[in-house]
């Protein structure tokens, strides 16, 4: 028999008491095989864990308390009624969402099993003090990476957005068109449009001007683009017409200027933004959650984190030339119906990049991805 309450330190008296009652209902089998699913969940999270988290985890999640919550949890599935309310979720946070239903924020709790994304439609009912998410509905699209410490753990940065919209800068920092590339796969996998948003335009001048748009040649004809600035305001009354009426998501780097548009575009807002500092060029990070915003034009703007590189969820070899658009002009003369267009001879993707019909930079990000999926 396990010992019960020696490793408690942390839980309160009446916890302990609750959980002395809940455990002695449950017979000896029973008590096994939960205690056999909360070393698998304690293992999981281990796994997952950030090296800086190692000290609270230790003290806090002791297999007692994992048995505790698992018990909960049962309880709470199995006396949950039906859903008092239904509402989109405007933030996540690591235990717990807000969802705003009917001009409300509601507070829900998470349980750890519960994957629920900023943008995701929700049912909820009272729990304890707070509220508990009862369902996820099925999304329209999403915007997805890999786990940053687990890999094989899909993280959905944005749910059932309508449009993605891709926000890089020139000059400071200067226009890195890879992201684009691999913001593009991404957001074509998930379903959502894309907007390339070039911002901080003042910047360019008689020097730089034709370098720095050089860069952008090969996304012109697959996919819309918008110039602009927050600083002169250049695009931001277009890019308040594209968006109008729909459900966007920002992503970029940080320091691009997402959390100063999405200002320019709805100055109430009053997001903090970041200075760029001076030496690195980029952006100090000052979003850390996504947020949806709801604006009075019904524009619904999704504010993310800032990015440092951007991982490709579930995408392999076999499929990547597809969000690619403009190889398909080229595939038919390809020799071989399974080309992957890197050594196979008589490809018809690698004659257009040498004849200029296709992009070098755009061939060689897809060499690139390719290498690392
Ligand atoms: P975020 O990290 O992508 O949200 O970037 P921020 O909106 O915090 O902006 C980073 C820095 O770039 C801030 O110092 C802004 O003032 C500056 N910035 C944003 N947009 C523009 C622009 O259009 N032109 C110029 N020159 N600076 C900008
Ligand atoms: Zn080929």
């Amino acid at each position: 028999m396990h010992a019960l309450f020696d490793t408690f330190q942390v839980m309160q008296k009446e916890q302990q008491k609750l959980f002395n009652e809940r455990l002695s209902m449950l017979e000896e089998n029973e008590r096994r095989k939960l205690y056999k699913r909360a070393s698998m969940v304690r293992k999981l999270s281990q796994t997952r864990r950030k090296p800086q988290e190692d000290e609270n985890i230790k003290r806090a999640k002791s297999l007692d308390e994992i048995v505790f919550q698992l018990l909960l949890q049962e309880e709470n599935e199995a006396a949950s009624g039906p859903a008092t309310g239904h509402g989109v979720v405007v933030w996540l946070g690591s235990k717990t969402c807000q969802v705003r239903s009917e001009g409300n924020i509601v507070d829900c709790a998470l349980s750890r099993l519960q994957s629920v994304a900023v943008g995701d439609r929700v049912s909820f009912r009272p729990h304890g003090d707070s509220h508990a998410v009862l369902a996820v509905y099925p999304r329209t699209t999403v915007l997805s990476r890999p786990d940053v410490d687990n890999g094989n753990v899909e993280r959905v940065i944005a749910a059932n957005v309508d449009i993605v919209v891709v926000v890089v800068s020139v000059v400071a920092p200067p226009l890195h068109a890879r992201i684009i590339d691999r913001y593009m796969v991404a957001i074509q996998r998930g379903g959502a449009k894309m907007l390339l948003a070039v911002n901080k335009t003042d910047l360019l001048d008689e020097s730089t001007r034709e370098t720095e748009l050089a860069k952008l040649d090969p996304y012109r004809s697959c996919m819309s683009m918008l110039l602009c600035s927050t600083t002169d305001m250049t695009g931001i009354s277009d890019l308040r017409e594209m968006l109008k009426g729909q459900t966007c998501a920002f992503v970029g780097h940080s320091g691009v200027g997402k959390s100063s548009l999405i200002n320019a575009f709805q100055p109430s807002l009053s997001i903090l933004t970041g200075s760029v500092s001076e030496g690195y060029g980029r952006g100090t990070h000052t979003t850390t959650a996504s947020t949806l915003h709801e604006l009075p034009c019904g524009t619904r703007l999704i504010d993310t984190p800032g990015v440092r590189s951007f991982g490709l969820w579930d995408i392999d070899a076999k499929g990547l030339a597809w969000y690619f658009p403009e190889f398909e002009d080229f595939r038919p003369n390809c020799k071989f119906r399974d080309c992957n267009h890197t050594h196979e001879p008589q490809c018809g993707v690698k004659q257009a990049v040498v004849r200029g019909d296709l992009s070098q930079a755009r061939y060689d990000s897809y060499l690139r991805i390719l290498t690392l999926l």
